[in-house]
């Protein structure tokens, strides 16, 4: 089991409150992702659970234990940090196997699981060589191999990709989903890359200033986003925001429409006209920024080429059926 439940979780460092009061139900088997700006509490409030770092308030509870005053060691989660914190003097065997020796396990016991995660993680070939002698893809797999072999009730991931380069970080982002899907144990994963977020996460927590803004599902947070912060934060590029007249037609505040949800049309005189500042031809999308006057500079997105460029008017044309409407709170307006 790793059912995770937070009350009102609160972290202060001195007089400066971090993390606002968090309440949060992570279910036995799922993968958690926190997602938010820089300095926003994710790191803080993976720690808390860790026991890394000690609540001012509020509780956590594992499997339905309140756990603030255990030791990390006895909580049963297992850490996976981004600096890997691997023992450059021990071999891929010895480095897996560290925690299951600290307990005391037999020898025999001890490299039958070193050797089961190896093999999961296509480490069998490694075993006795140095984390130096190994790639970073490699010694990342080491680290989560030692995770894994203590078999915790959840694993913590704090943003354990981001030393990697691009093409790694997609395919260790594909590992540790399977891995994770495979294992069936619960995982918590903090990012400030919202495509790891979307990608990996049955739930995504989107925290804000040390408070959870949602908590919910990729599709729900970028289908409904609650407020004006999560609209603005899940989708890249980020979604288009417009205000005054246009709005208040809507009976909104703010009205936000995604790039993906503006038809993009040569002659048209409807919608929203503009002119192209810039466009971008990945091949597979088409990204055009357009300044529209009074409602300012605009995104739209096309998949596939278009063959439009800096200069050339456009009309963009919103989904009526995709457009977002905010109140003068930020709060998202349904119905
Ligand atoms: P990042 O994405 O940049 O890693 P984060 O969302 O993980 O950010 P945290 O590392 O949790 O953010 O930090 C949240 C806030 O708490 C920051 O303002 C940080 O400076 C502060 N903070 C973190 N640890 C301590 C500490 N030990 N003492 C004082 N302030 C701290």
């Amino acid at each position: 089991m790793g059912q995770i439940t937070l009350q009102d979780v609160q972290k202060s460092f001195g007089p400066v409150h971090i993390i606002k009061g968090a309440d949060l139900d992570i279910a036995d088997g799922s993968f958690v992702v926190f997602v938010g700006p820089s300095g926003c509490g994710k790191t803080t409030l993976l720690r808390l659970i860790a026991g890394l770092e000690d609540v001012s308030g509020g509780k956590i509870l594992i499997d339905g234990k309140n756990v603030v005053d255990t030791p990390p060691a006895k909580r049963g989660l297992s850490m996976v940090f981004q600096s890997y914190a691997l023992y450059p003097h021990m071999s891929v065997r010895g480095n897996i196997g560290f925690g299951l020796k600290m307990a005391g396990l037999p020898k025999d016991e001890i490299n039958r699981k070193v050797e089961a995660a190896a093999a999961t993680l296509n480490l069998t070939p490694y075993l006795d060589r140095k984390p130096r002698e190994l790639s970073g893809g490699q010694r990342q797999r080491v680290a989560i191999g030692r995770a894994i072999v203590r078999e915790p009730k959840a694993f913590l991931f704090d943003e354990p990709l981001s030393n990697l380069d691009a093409a790694l970080r997609v395919q260790m982002r594909i590992e540790v989903t399977r891995l994770q899907k495979q294992l069936g144990t619960t995982a918590i994963y903090v990012t400030h890359d919202q495509v790891e977020a979307m990608t990996m996460a049955d739930k995504i927590v989107v925290l804000n200033g040390g408070k959870i803004e949602q908590y919910g599902s990729p599709l729900e947070l970028y289908e409904k986003p609650a407020n004006l912060f999560v609209a603005g934060f899940i989708g890249s590029p980020k979604m288009n925001f417009v205000t005054g007249e246009l709005a208040r037609q809507q009976g909104a505040a703010t009205i936000g429409v995604r790039p993906e949800h503006l038809r993009i049309e040569r002659d048209g005189a409807g919608g929203w006209q503009g002119t192209i500042a810039v466009a971008e031809h990945l091949g597979s999308d088409t990204f055009l920024y357009v300044d529209a006057g009074p409602l300012g500079m605009l995104t739209a997105r096309y998949i596939g080429e278009l063959s439009l460029h800096a200069g050339d008017h456009v009309s963009l044309v919103p989904d009526p059926a995709r457009i977002h409407r905010f109140d003068a709170s930020g709060n998202a307006l349904r119905g």
